[in-house]
């Protein structure tokens, strides 16, 4: 029997297990007792899919239309010819490269670093564009940085937490009742806004159901009622915000009145939330997915920054704001440059002097020097014949974007597709080469947790069947390309070093580091930094915090005679991202085996529904049939699916228009119609 300690697969709370090893098997997992001793019901038992039938255990290729097991070299051989062909007919920028919120950060550093150096394309992204893409966009731009600015062990000592469109007993189970609920425990107070009644709206001194897409309103009113009761932080404002007047004067313009009509949240409501907010000793804001995925999803984020350098709530422990990353290494994949527009530690790709630095530190000097597609352009650009190659690693598109009939379409379409994962994903149906990819337990390496923290993933078990690790993969492609000496690591801790010369924000880091004394939150610029957990104390990164007025926009798609409903979705407490692991454990099934659909009392009445009957859920781009749950949690005219299940896959229906910065989807809001079975 041998021990492990590492860091949990699933969601952006990162917490730290310990691994009980015995005869090649992990045969329990356990909390890491200084680790608040918490693990949910996926964490504890994230071993389970690990030696799955379905397990991919050796390359497939597609011959003759079907997927067939292969040889590695046969399979490094065709990628490497058929990459290198279409970059010589079509150009780097023909081909588009997901990567992965739940690899390790050494994992995406080389493979945003083989897109760039060896294919010569920015196109690179991963699931942060469908998720808080948005709140990087707006968190950049007004305060210099796109991270958490505050710590999760902050949480509970908040006086105020106030928590919007962000449901964490579904999405960080131990924030929910670790965090949260020591925080209510003491006696803090908690403010909730969204648009369904979720646990943690239960018995809070505040809650605001919005409709859905109207956050802009209730929170620029809530900044009326700040200013025009006197209770802004002046010395705040004065000493470190520029933009104050011009906010001013927008914000007038929303009174809680107004705010009432457009959203649903009464004047009153508005108004005690924002005295509470605005008079605590220090008042956190925790956001989610609720905020982001809308047409409008930067300008709910500016929304939220300019009520926090309003109060001077930013900059301080206990207080701050913390987009809550849904994924384990979401953060991670931001800070190793996964993203279209920057290269590791967020600088920019189309600044000349970041170009310099990356072909010196690389050894090449053949660098894209433009922004490249979001991955939800890679759909339209495919469909368009502008993308011909797609490189996937660990991502289910055919399951998490918008409008899936035209994802669906385009995976199709493109010329040639190569899929990196731990199963044959409803995506990896559509790929032309299928490598088998080692799983969390078979690797080493390091994962961001979402408040920056960054902690050690350590193998407990060698690779399942011929399995490698993702870096090891592209590392084999690269060398077959003849850039080899590009890729010459020996193990993680090697990528690791590289990524302290890539960032500043990393260069004080190392396994050695965090073995000896644990997690370190970035920025830690050198090895004697003891890192930072509290982001801006003395000024923010561009200088000072940036009042961004916005105003009210409707949703892409309103409801109408005939699809006279709203659907949102979110997450369920027993399934992750695209259910790729959780699908695999009998647990987790049993307790949540399909789809839903939550309809509140009213509308069940009108259209004879009752718990338990069949409903069928149509848009203008699909429909599916799910099972109804009537509750009075959810406001009448919405209605509510999660987005896990790819047996009833709630992305059939949701909408594709984009934020305009973020290119983030607006799968929070569409008009559906329904009808029972
Ligand atoms: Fe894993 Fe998140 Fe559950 Fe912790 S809360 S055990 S990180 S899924």
């Amino acid at each position: 029997m041998s021990e492990v300690v590492t860091v949990c697969p699933y969601c952006g709370a990162g917490c730290e297990m310990v691994l009980k090893v015995e005869k090649g098997k992990v045969v329990e997992i356990k909390p890491l007792e200084e680790d608040d001793n918490f693990l949910c019901p996926k964490g504890v038992r994230a071993q389970e899919f690990i030696q799955h039938e379905g397990r991919l255990r050796r390359p497939l290729i597609r011959r003759n239309g079907n997927l067939e097991e292969a040889g590695w070299e046969e399979a490094i051989d065709l990628i490497a010819t058929k990459l290198a062909s279409l970059v010589a007919e079509h150009g780097p920028d023909s081909l588009g490269f997901l990567g992965s919120g739940t690899i390790t950060n050494e994992e995406n550093y080389v493979f945003q670093k083989f897109a760039r150096a060896v294919i010569g394309t920015n196109n690179v992204d991963h699931c942060a564009t469908l998720c808080h893409g948005t709140s990087v966009a707006a968190m950049t731009q007004a305060l210099g940085s796109g991270a958490a600015t505050n710590c999760f062990e902050d949480i509970p000592k908040a006086e105020v937490l106030f928590i919007i469109g962000y449901n964490p007993e579904a999405s960080h189970p131990k924030i929910f009742e670790r965090r949260i609920w020591k925080s209510k425990w003491l006696g803090n107070k908690v403010i909730v806004a969204d648009t369904r009644r979720t646990s943690v709206a239960k018995d809070v001194d505040v809650f605001m159901q919005c409709k859905p897409g109207t956050d802009v309103v209730y929170l620029n009113a809530m900044a009326n009622v700040i200013i025009a009761e006197g209770l802004e932080n002046k010395e705040f404002i004065n000493s470190r915000t520029e933009g104050f007047e011009e906010f001013k004067q927008v914000v007038a313009r929303y009174t809680p009145e107004y705010a009432e009509k457009i959203s649903g949240v009464p004047a009153e409501t508005i108004k005690e939330a924002a005295r509470i907010y605005a008079t605590s000793g220090s008042s956190a804001i925790l956001w989610g997915m609720g905020i982001t995925q809308h047409t409008h999803g930067t300008d709910n984020v500016y929304a939220i920054v300019n009520l926090a350098l309003l109060t001077g709530n930013v900059g301080r422990v206990n207080a701050g704001l913390n987009p809550m990353r849904g994924q384990n290494n979401v953060q991670g994949a931001c800070d190793m440059g996964m993203l279209r527009t920057v290269y590791p530690g967020a600088q920019p790709v189309d600044d000349p002097k970041v170009k310099a630095k990356f072909a010196q530190l690389w050894g090449t000097d053949s660098l894209p020097d433009k922004v490249g597609f979001a991955s939800t352009e890679f759909i339209p650009q495919a469909l368009e014949g502008k993308i011909k190659g797609l490189y996937i690693v660990a991502e289910n598109p055919a399951v998490s974007h918008a409008n899936l009939n035209e994802i669906t379409k385009a995976l199709d379409q493109v010329e040639f597709m190569v899929v990196q994962d731990l199963f044959l994903t409803e995506t990896a149906r559509y790929a032309d080469v299928v490598l088998p990819s080692c799983s969390w337990l078979e690797k080493d390496g390091t994962y961001t947790r979402g408040d920056r923290k960054v902690q050690r993933v350590r193998a407990a078990l060698p690779p399942l069947g011929e399995s490698k690790t993702d870096w090891e993969i592209i590392s084999l492609i690269a060398a077959k390309m003849g850039k080899g000496s590009l890729f010459a690591y020996t193990n993680t801790a090697d990528i690791f070093d590289e990524i302290g010369k890539a960032s500043d924000k990393y260069a004080g880091i190392s396994h050695a580091r965090i073995d000896l004394e644990g997690g370190i939150y970035w920025p830690c610029p050198s090895s004697d930094s003891p890192g930072t957990p509290t982001l801006h104390l003395e000024e923010f990164p561009r200088g000072l915090g940036k009042f961004t007025p916005v105003d009210y926009v409707d949703p892409a798609e309103a409801p109408d005679a005939e699809y006279s409903l709203i659907l949102t979705t979110g997450r369920d407490y027993h399934h992750f991202g695209t259910r790729v692991m959780t699908r695999k454990v009998a647990f987790l099934n049993q307790e949540s085996p399909e789809a839903y659909l939550e309809i509140n009392p009213e509308d069940a009445s009108k259209y004879q529904i009752e718990t338990g009957d069949r409903v069928k859920v149509a848009s203008r781009r699909g429909d599916i049939t799910v099972t109804a749950n009537v509750t009075p949690d959810i406001l009448p005219g919405v209605v509510f699916i999660p987005w896990h299940f790819a047996e009833q896959p709630v992305n059939k229906l949701t909408n594709d228009a984009l934020d305009p910065v973020a290119k983030t989807p607006e799968t929070k809001v569409c008009a559906v119609k329904i009808s029972k079975c």
